[in-house]
């Protein structure tokens, strides 16, 4: 057996386009080769070269763009436990006074694994969201509770600490990277560092045409409706936001098809289709959070 053995497999039969992640394909492999690859090695491989898996991962840049979509869509391919989720807010709030317990505790069932089965331990990943939360308070010493120093001391004890646990892989996620405490970032730490920025229009229409694909199989999406044309008029729109504009596209057709108007349930329901009309007034409706898109409805 060797020290640093493969702890994670590919699942057979894995796909990308299979993962409903839109848009991000430069951003998955990078993310893959940096911080996964090393895990799928043939066991021995690794030791022979000398080097450790990476332990941790920093994805940063606007909300709802799939940061935490590919975390757990990474923990899948891998067969990984079901990621553990903390974020920053929740750990100052509700945790005071027992952040390092609690930071303890998430490491803790990786740490029993590893001990019990060594090498043989599957992969842990633990999804630290808005990790800038509780990095904004150290070393501040101004009104501060102080907790945000605490966590963010023990997170570096505990990737520092994890020589022998190679079934680790921490995931920290912020829209805040200039927040981001330095030392948590440097080599050995969360050391791949990762912009997933708002979908171009390639990406936006991968993610529509995802977040469609069930409409358009029960031919509810009608016809007229072109992704490409959404994706050109949805500019700086968040992959979070085009499956909210779906939703929203659907209640113009839902209220299309309601006799009484959209209170009513609907009626129609053999002939209920979201058609491209639905969609333009969804986009009339809809200020994305960053920017409002420049093209104008055509
Ligand atoms: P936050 O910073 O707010 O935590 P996030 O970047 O982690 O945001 P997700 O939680 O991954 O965002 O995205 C929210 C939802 O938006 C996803 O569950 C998915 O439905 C949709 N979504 C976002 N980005 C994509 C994408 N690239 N492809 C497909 N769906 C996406």
């Amino acid at each position: 057996k060797t020290r640093a053995a493969a702890n994670a497999i590919i699942q057979p039969g894995f796909k990308f386009e299979d993962m409903g992640i839109g848009g991000l394909d430069k951003e998955f492999s990078a993310i893959f080769r940096r911080a996964f690859a090393s895990r799928i090695f043939p066991p021995g491989i690794i030791e022979q070269i000398g080097i450790q898996h990476v332990r941790g991962i920093l994805l940063y840049g606007p909300p709802g763009t799939g940061k935490t979509l590919i975390a757990r869509q990474i923990g899948k391919m891998l067969n990984a436990r079901e990621p553990k989720i903390i974020n920053g807010p929740e750990v100052l709030n509700k945790y005071v006074g027992q952040s390092e317990e609690n930071i303890r505790k998430l490491f803790a069932d990786a740490e029993k694994e590893q001990k019990e089965k060594g090498n043989e331990s599957g992969l842990h990943i633990i999804i630290f969201d808005e990790l800038d939360a509780v990095c904004k308070q150290r070393g501040s010493g101004s009104g501060g509770t102080g907790v945000g120093d605490s966590v963010v001391n023990q997170l570096l004890s505990k990737l520092d600490g994890v020589e022998q646990l190679n079934n680790i892989l921490l995931i920290g996620m912020t829209n805040r990277m200039d927040m981001i405490d330095e030392a948590l970032l440097r080599a050995g730490r969360l050391e791949v560092h990762m912009e997933i920025s708002l979908p171009d229009e390639y990406g936006r229409a991968q993610i529509l045409q995802i977040h469609t694909a069930k409409m358009k199989k029960s031919n509810i999406l009608d016809s007229d409706v072109n992704i490409d044309e959404l994706a050109k008029l949805t500019k700086n729109y968040s992959g979070a936001e085009l499956s909210g504009l779906i939703r929203t596209a659907s209640s113009y057709g839902f209220a299309r098809h309601t006799k009484v108007g959209s209170m009513a349930a609907l009626q129609d329901v053999e002939n209920y289709r979201v058609k491209r009309e639905d969609f333009l007034a969804a986009i009339e409706e809809t200020t994305p959070l960053f920017g409002v898109a420049e093209e104008e409805l055509g």
